[in-house]
């Protein structure tokens, strides 16, 4: 039986451990399950800066951040939580007044 609870007990501490780890990550970035959509951005060619006034701020499919400046989202790039607001692709479309 006191066999049986060690590893489970190990187990917690690693967890806890790694945990406690990623605290300092948390505080730095804020942001500690940010992530990018690698594929989409290459075939959508999607660029950190704007096309002319052609922007994700004003393109139907953005997702904004916590303010006008955060990193957003994007409902064509799924799982990817870094879009620019001042970034661009080829699937840009106009975001209706
Ligand atoms: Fe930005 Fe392209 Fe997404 Fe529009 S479709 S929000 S331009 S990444």
């Amino acid at each position: 039986m006191k066999d049986q609870i060690k590893p489970a007990r190990r187990q917690f501490l690693k967890m806890g451990s790694a945990a406690i780890a990623m605290i300092p990550v948390i505080a730095l970035t804020g942001n500690a399950f940010a992530a990018t959509n690698a594929g989409m951005r290459t075939s959508m060619k999607y660029q950190e800066t704007p096309l002319g006034d052609k922007d994700c701020s004003n393109c139907l499919q953005f997702v904004p951040g916590k303010t006008p400046k955060d990193l957003g989202g994007c409902k064509l790039f799924p799982g990817d939580t870094e879009i620019s607001p001042k970034g661009y692709c080829a699937a840009w479309v106009v975001l209706p007044k």
